[in-house]
């Protein structure tokens, strides 16, 4: 069964049609890229399938493992699977990382079924984390994100994605003011967390993220539409070519 299967999927933002027939199948183990321009509807398609309730869905369907998203609430979402690493990742004053890691592991694990971690559980969980996605302590420690530079912040994402242990990963410009070390970090961890069962979405306006994530599928997004599909040398092309000729005159 399809990871994730959306079909016809429109959307708007603030009333203004935003997705505009958007068909995207992801398979278990697959990456899929989306790439386009500023501006193109990226950060709503990844709002509308995380359930932002800013971003309204107006038409067609997302099955989300068979399920249809419209039944799932934001934080069922999550917890059926669903991880998004937003673009600006918030800070959460007076909440410290680890505290908010074990409350987000056990409300997943409550939510599958699956017994609560204790304390020593959750610090053996973190050890073993910490060899996929090197982070340090004093991070874990203190308020989420507060005071975190940029790339420390998407570092924290990428471990907090491999607490969660999503079926679905959904990275919006996770590169956005990295710099090539913290790339590396980020990238490192996602392709550690690849897997046969484990699906990605990548959605970015550069190429070089692709340069180390390398994709199965890439799709390109402009005007809220999907308007070419390839391979992992789509990315290249475009990176030749731009994105000129699907914009016409209007422009990006
Ligand atoms: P991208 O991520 O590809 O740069 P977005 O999905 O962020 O594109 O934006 C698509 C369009 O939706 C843009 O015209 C943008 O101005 C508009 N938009 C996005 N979010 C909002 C919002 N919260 N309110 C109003 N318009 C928005
Ligand atoms: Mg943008
Ligand atoms: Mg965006």
């Amino acid at each position: 069964m399809a990871l994730l299967e959306i079909k016809d999927l429109h959307a708007s933002v603030a009333d203004k049609p935003i997705l505009k027939g958007i068909n995207l199948t992801i398979k278990p183990g697959e990456v899929h890229a989306i790439m386009g321009p500023n501006g193109s509807g990226k950060s709503t398609l990844s709002n509308v399938l995380a359930g932002n309730e800013a971003y309204v869905k107006t038409g067609g369907q997302v099955l989300f493992d068979g399920v249809d998203i419209d039944e799932l609430a934001a934080h069922e979402r999550a917890c059926a699977g669903m991880f998004l690493a937003f673009q600006y990742p918030v800070e959460i004053a007076g909440i410290s990382n680890m505290y908010f890691l074990k409350a987000a592991v056990n409300a997943v694990r409550k939510y599958q079924g699956k017994e609560q971690l204790d304390a020593m559980d959750f610090l053996d969980l973190v050890e073993e984390k910490k060899k996929v996605v090197k982070i340090r302590d004093d991070l874990l420690e203190r308020a989420v994100n507060s005071g975190f530079s940029g790339g420390e912040k998407k570092r924290n994402e990428i471990f907090q994605m491999a607490m969660l242990e999503p079926r679905l990963g959904i990275l919006d410009e996770t590169d956005s003011g990295l710099d090539i070390d913290a790339l590396r970090i980020v990238s490192d961890g996602v392709n550690a967390l690849r897997s046969e069962e484990r699906g990605f979405l990548v959605i970015t306006h550069y190429q070089r993220l692709l340069d180390y994530i390398v994709p199965d599928h890439v799709h390109v997004l402009v005007h809220g539409q999907i308007v070419k599909s390839g391979g992992k040398d789509l990315a290249l092309e475009l990176e030749d070519e731009g994105y000129a000729s699907w914009l016409g005159e209007e422009g990006a």
